[in-house]
């Protein structure tokens, strides 16, 4: 069928996880696009949070302020996967979520637990929400956010392939500081208490270091044909 389910089909939910520079944005876009679902970044998420703390002078370095005012700013998604959107209290937010200063903060923001509550909820009622179905791709969707998902895909790849990914995208960056930016954003995701960078158990682990982006995009299409012929 043409650009993905029929009208009738019931809604898919797939979860993909896993660390930096792994392809999970160009996997999630590109699968949801091909398929007819929605598209749900949650690393924008908390990027968007995170810049509404810098922006608005909150210590990131205390907890508990951080805590406090992670009721308030409202964040809106887009979930168009040809054209996904970000805004804070209004504000487009696409480009300075993407700095170097908000890439540098977001694990100690997206540590407290308070953020975590929040930005979940909001997470489950899209998922909720979206009438075909959704690709969330973040890095606690198959473990804690959406634990019920149909398909849960976890990828991976070598330091060294998501380094030159990433500074690839950063168009030049010095690659070894990226490689040792990524590893540090991935320790910090991964020890956090509460709920850290994990592979759920029953996810589908894809090593993508030798994929071509089309190939992984297959990959997981197929995944999701198996899960909605079998639903
Ligand atoms: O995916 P991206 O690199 O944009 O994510 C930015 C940050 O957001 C991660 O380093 C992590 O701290 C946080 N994040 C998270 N849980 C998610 C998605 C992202 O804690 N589900």
């Amino acid at each position: 069928m043409e650009n993905g389910a029929a009208p009738t089909a019931k809604p898919v939910i797939v979860a993909i996880d896993g660390p930096s520079g792994t392809g999970k944005s160009s996997t999630s876009k590109a699968v949801a696009a091909q398929l007819g679902l929605s598209y749900l970044d949650t690393g924008a998420q908390y990027r968007a949070i995170t810049w509404w703390m810098v922006h608005n002078g909150i210590d990131l370095a205390d907890p508990t302020a951080v805590a406090a005012v992670a009721g308030k700013p409202e964040i809106v998604s887009g979930t168009d996967p040809s054209a996904p959107t970000i805004t804070v209290d209004g504000v487009d937010v696409a480009a300075p979520i993407r700095t170097q200063e908000v890439t540098s903060r977001v694990s100690a923001v997206s540590a407290v637990p308070e953020v975590r509550t929040r930005i979940t909820e909001l997470q489950r009622s899209l998922a909720a929400g979206a009438e075909r179905g959704i690709v969330v791709e973040g890095r606690d969707i198959g473990t804690t956010v959406l634990p019920d998902a149909d398909l849960k895909v976890f990828l991976t790849a070598s330091p060294e392939a998501r380094a030159a990914r990433r500074s690839g995208e950063l168009k030049g960056a010095d690659l070894h500081a990226t490689r040792e930016a990524l590893v540090k954003r991935d320790a910090a995701d991964s020890s956090r208490k509460t709920s850290p960078l994990a592979k759920a158990d029953d996810a589908v682990e894809v090593d993508t270091t030798e994929l071509t982006l089309a190939q992984v995009i297959e990959c997981v299409v197929t995944l999701v044909e198996e899960k909605r012929a079998a639903k």
